[in-house]
């Protein structure tokens, strides 16, 4: 009797141990999707994921059938959708990469014990993280609560196995039960198409993963240390929508590295930096483990108390990139048009929103999680707090940065806001980060009307720091 693959955030056919364990069995395979909005506690998708895993669904379609494997769509809850497959299917065997999360666990458990109830065989692994939650632990028992503690316990006495090669030997299922189409689940905008952007900037799926990965490898890696904080130039990988759906393992993105560093082509420094940050990943998952309300919750609970300010108007600049400082702007502007943004950026604009208008993290944490294709439960929320100073080993509060230094520092030419701010474009260097700064005559002959064509400040940097740690001060005193 046929196999079950369920597929989740691992939508890929290297390095799926789910996948190799039903091709290694040999019966034939029939894989499940199923879009899930309905159990409770599983967080919908925002806008931005839901365009990116239409692509992921259909570039994995197109993999199976050139291997003869169905990939049946279904909606609603998975503890009733996937036992009602398996049965449709007459199904022996089930495997899946379990999901993380809390609410996400719990599916995961329920559809296990129901489908062994039928008397069905269930194979689970864990194929999204380098390491399980949960595995990594201080002397406390807990996970260690600073990043470079984890990190030193991540890696003490572990080698991790080299990722699993695409299955050589494959069957696919002849009478698989009917499916939705993805058109049925309009997953991607209609009107207005505000997708153009997303299209013309990426292209989704494994294969798209695995060249992505080689490009960075031959041209970006080298330099890495440095490079990845320079928003104008291309030394990030832009892996992180495909880690986030499982286009491309972290062990096959480690593995790659690591093999490029072993053989002398790029630095060891710049290896061990893009490690590093991988194991931001890992330490943001750990934490999701430990506290499932990452997304809600102030993981320091002093901050509850923390005079947020409620004023619409000023998140909506923000939302649109009109705030006055370029960087900004052009940071807000990128993830709008690509529906991704260079993380030097992300940390400048989550320190504006938090600390010079004193808007509360869940509300920037709410408009990453719906424009970002790499929307990531553990990352997208654990960051925001790194960045308000409320989360686990956080930047201390009173490091506010300065949008305008910032800018300077990390985009000295102005490249990257003359990009996505091009009413700037004109501005000489030494004005485009502070363009109120700039004469009359330096402005007319760019031909930038402060208010008119491009805003001004929406707040004083130095009135608005001071505003902040005054807040600050006010919640360490409750
Ligand atoms: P690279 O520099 O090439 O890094 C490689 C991979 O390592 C990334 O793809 C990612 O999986 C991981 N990684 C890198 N930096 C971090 C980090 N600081 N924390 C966790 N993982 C990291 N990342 C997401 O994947 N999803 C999110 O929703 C998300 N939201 C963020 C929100 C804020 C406010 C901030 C400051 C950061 C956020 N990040 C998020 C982390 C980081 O900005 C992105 O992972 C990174 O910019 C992705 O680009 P890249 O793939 O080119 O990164």
């Amino acid at each position: 009797s046929p196999s079950l693959l369920w597929f989740r955030d691992d939508l890929r056919l290297a390095d799926n141990p789910a996948f190799t364990a039903l091709a290694e069995a040999g019966a034939p395979i029939a894989g499940l999707y199923v879009l899930d909005e309905d159990s409770p506690g599983v967080r919908p998708l925002g806008g931005a994921a839901r365009w990116w895993l239409a692509q992921s669904l259909r570039a994995l379609e197109a993999a199976l059938s050139r291997r003869r494997i169905p990939l049946i769509l279904r909606r609603g809850p998975a503890t009733r959708v996937v036992p009602d497959v398996a049965a449709a299917l007459g199904a022996a065997t089930i495997a899946f990469n379990d999901r993380a999360g809390e609410a996400e666990g719990k599916v995961d458990h329920g559809v296990a014990a129901r489908l062994a109830a039928e008397q069905r065989r269930v194979l689970r692994f864990c194929a999204h993280l380098l390491y399980p939650p949960g595995s990594v632990k201080g002397a406390s028992g807990r996970m260690p609560r600073t990043f470079s503690a984890f990190q030193r316990a991540a890696l003490k006495g572990r080698d991790l196995a080299p990722p699993l090669p695409v299955p050589a030997t494959l069957s696919g299922a002849t009478h698989p039960p009917p499916g939705d189409t993805l058109k049925d689940w309009e997953l991607e905008p209609i009107r207005p198409d505000w997708a153009g952007g997303l299209r013309t900037t990426w292209d989704a799926g494994e294969d798209a993963a695995l060249s992505r990965l080689s490009a960075f490898i031959a041209d970006g890696l080298a330099g890495y240390r440095d490079g990845r904080d320079l928003p104008a130039e291309n030394h990030v990988s832009r892996l992180s929508p495909y880690l986030r759906f499982g286009g491309i393992s972290p062990r096959q993105a480690r593995a790659a590295i690591r093999h490029a560093a072993d053989a002398g082509e790029i630095p060891e420094a710049d290896a061990e930096k893009f490690e590093a940050e991988l194991t931001w990943r890992e330490f943001s998952y750990h934490l999701l483990a430990e506290d499932p309300q990452i997304a809600s919750r102030n993981i320091q609970p002093s901050f509850d108390t923390f005079p947020w300010r409620e004023c619409p108007g000023e998140l909506k600049a923000w939302q649109k990139g009109r705030t006055g400082y370029p960087l900004i702007d052009a940071g807000l502007r990128q993830l709008w048009q690509t529906g991704w943004m260079h993380n030097r950026v992300r940390m400048a604009v989550a320190s504006f929103l938090t600390k010079h208008l004193l808007i509360d993290w869940r509300e920037g944490e709410a408009w990453f999680w719906d424009t970002l294709v790499d929307a990531d439960p553990a990352s997208n929320p654990a960051s925001w707090q790194w960045v308000a100073g409320s989360g686990l080993d956080a930047a201390p509060y009173f490091r506010i940065f300065n949008p305008v230094t910032q800018g300077e520092k990390f985009d000295p030419e102005g490249a990257y806001v003359r990009t996505y701010v091009p009413e700037l474009a004109k501005l000489p260097a030494r004005v485009i980060h502070s363009p109120w700064t700039a004469d009359a005559a330096t402005l007319a002959a760019a031909g930038v009307r402060l208010g008119a064509t491009y805003p001004r400040p929406i707040v004083d940097h130095a009135a608005a720091r001071a505003r902040a740690l005054r807040a600050f001060e006010s919640t360490k005193k409750t």
